[in-house]
This record gives C-alpha cells, structure tokens and sequence, in this order.
C-alpha cells in the first residue's frame, strides 16, 4: 500500500514511523542499500560574512531521496545510520563530494571557499574506521589543501569518544582543516569540550537565535557566548537566522558569520552557483 502512497499519505507514514518499531526497521534496511543505489545527495547552505555580506563558506548537508516516502530528513536516518554501523560509509561518501565540489568552486566562484562537513561523534570511533583518517587521504588524492574544509563536530552522547575526537582534531588541524564546534549550547557538556578540544569556531544553536529579537535573557546570551568566543580566539557563526532583526542584532554584538533562511535555504549545488552573493563576488574580481 505504501508502494502506491502518494504526496497525502507521507506525513502519515512519518508519524507511524516515529511509532511503530517494525517501520524503522525496514527504513533501517532500505538505507542498508541507499548508498549503492545513489539515493543520497548533498545539498550545501551559504553561510554569510555578517560584515559584509558575503557568502565566502557553505554546509554539506545530506538528503535521502527514498523512493517511496520522499525525501527523508537527516535527523531521522543519522542517527538510525549510526546505529546499523552506516554512518562512516555514508559520512565519507559526504565528504568526498564535498571536496569535489569545494575544488570546482575555488576555481569557478572564490579561490578562498571553505566547506564544513558534519562529523558526528560516532564517525570518530578508531573501531569503526580502523584507526585511519581517511577524510586527509581524499584530501591527497583530489590535491587539495586541509584548508578548504571544516569539520563540524556536534556533542553527542558518547563522551568516550572524547580522546579519540581530540586526537584526529589534530590530525586535522595539522593539515590545515579547520574545526567547529556545532550546536553550542544544546548539550551537557558543550564548556567541556571548548576545553578539551583545539577548535576554530563556534556554531551558535538556532535555539537561541529563534527569539533573539523578542527575549532580551536570548539576546544577552547569544552577546555572552560571542564574547566569550572572541576571548577564546574562536570566530562566532549564528545557525538559524530566519530574520533581518536577528541579523542585525547579531552583526551588532559583533558576531562573524550567520547561516539561515534569511539568506538561503540548503539547495543543490547548482543552485548555489546562481547565488546573489556568489556572482557578486565573481563579478568583483574580474
Ligand atoms: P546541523 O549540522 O546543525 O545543520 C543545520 C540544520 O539547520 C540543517 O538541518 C539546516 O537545514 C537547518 N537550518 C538551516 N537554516 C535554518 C533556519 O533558518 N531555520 C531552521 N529552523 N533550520 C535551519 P538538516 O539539513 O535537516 O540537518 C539536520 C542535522 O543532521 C544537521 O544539523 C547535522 O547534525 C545532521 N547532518 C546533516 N548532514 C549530515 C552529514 O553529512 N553527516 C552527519 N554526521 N550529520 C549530518
Ligand atoms: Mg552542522
Ligand atoms: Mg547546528
Ligand atoms: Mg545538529
């Protein structure tokens, strides 16, 4: 029946899916084979130079096309990809179209173009990827330097992996890859790994940009975490601008980058050549 399941029975299939566990379990399977039957794309979100305007990074951010229920948010097969031991398949497969994609941008758009690639904490275990960085090996191949991506790291549940994420955050940076810390605020312990872990910027969660026009207690502390960045020598990207009062609020209080429906919604990345702030940036320099 879902086989015939048009447009109308898909929100219903979805909130069965957060119901029933037989559901999950053959989503689970037909992401098993989702990879080789090429169902995954990667869409990339600008993300902005609140200073000037510019779009001068973006976000690979991965979408599952299936073919029966659509397309499938990440939040809801990451972490069912985690569990079926998909995920480093899946996160490396994002990786090497990113790299792609960043080496044909910094010669058609910006010769400075960065992409940040989400990593999340179960990519780090050593059991899980042998111990190898494979991420710096494609970077070799395609002949591209480490500065070209960011890793985004979000706080997961695995604390254990802490040592193991501290020590290929190094790998990385000795390379050139920068790293950022990605929903700061949202977790338990997102001062701990400020602490522990050598990074380059710090992704703002879009729950606190939500009200920041409206709460002054989320404008202040959305103003304390940039400061405190700032101190730390870490820059600020705000995730989850949906509004110009949020972008002026948060150019004010002197933060570095913004990402968000503002200026752009995730799109395929034909789509981001056709971008305002890209062909600005191309016309400038020629
Ligand atoms: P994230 O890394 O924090 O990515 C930002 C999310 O915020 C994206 O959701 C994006 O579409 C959404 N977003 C952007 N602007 C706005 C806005 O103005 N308002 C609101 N409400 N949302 C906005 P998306 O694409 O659904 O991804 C969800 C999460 O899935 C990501 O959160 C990331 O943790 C994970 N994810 C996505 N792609 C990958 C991947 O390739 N590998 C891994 N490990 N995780 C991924
Ligand atoms: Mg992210
Ligand atoms: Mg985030
Ligand atoms: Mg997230």
């Amino acid at each position: 029946a879902a086989k015939n399941s048009g447009r109308n029975r898909y929100c219903y299939f979805t909130s069965s899916l957060q119901h029933t566990a037989v559901s999950r379990m053959r989503l689970s399977g037909d992401l098993r084979s989702a990879l080789e039957k090429k169902q995954f794309v990667v869409y990339y979100q600008p993300i902005i130079e609140l200073a000037t305007g510019r779009m001068c990074k973006a976000e690979a951010l991965i979408r599952w096309q299936h073919p029966v229920h659509g397309q499938i948010e990440p939040s809801e097969f990451i972490p069912m990809a985690e569990q079926a031991g998909l995920i480093n398949a899946i996160g490396d497969w994002v990786f090497l179209q990113a790299a792609q994609q960043v080496k044909y941008w910094r010669q058609k758009i910006d010769p400075a173009f960065q992409i940040s690639v989400n990593k999340s904490p179960a990519q780090f275990r050593a059991d899980n990827d042998g111990g190898r960085n494979y991420w710096l090996g494609y970077l070799e191949e395609l002949e591209l330097p480490g500065d070209c991506i960011t890793v985004e790291i979000t706080e997961g549940l695995l604390l254990d992996t802490t040592e193991r994420v501290k020590q290929v955050l190094q790998e990385f940076r000795g390379a050139g890859v920068q790293a950022a810390l990605d929903d700061f605020g949202t977790g338990h312990s997102s001062l701990v790994y400020l602490k522990e872990l050598e990074i380059d910027y710090l992704k703002i969660d879009c729950s606190f940009v939500n009200n920041l026009a409206s709460r002054s207690s989320d404008r202040l502390l959305c103003e304390a975490i940039i400061l405190m960045a700032h101190k730390l020598g870490l820059k600020v990207v705000a995730e989850g601008v949906e509004t110009r009062a949020q972008r002026d609020i948060l150019l004010e209080a002197g933060c570095d980058y913004a990402q968000g429906y503002y200026f752009s919604h995730p799109m395929p990345p034909a789509l981001m050549e056709l971008q305002p702030a890209a062909s600005t940036r191309a016309q400038a320099r020629t």
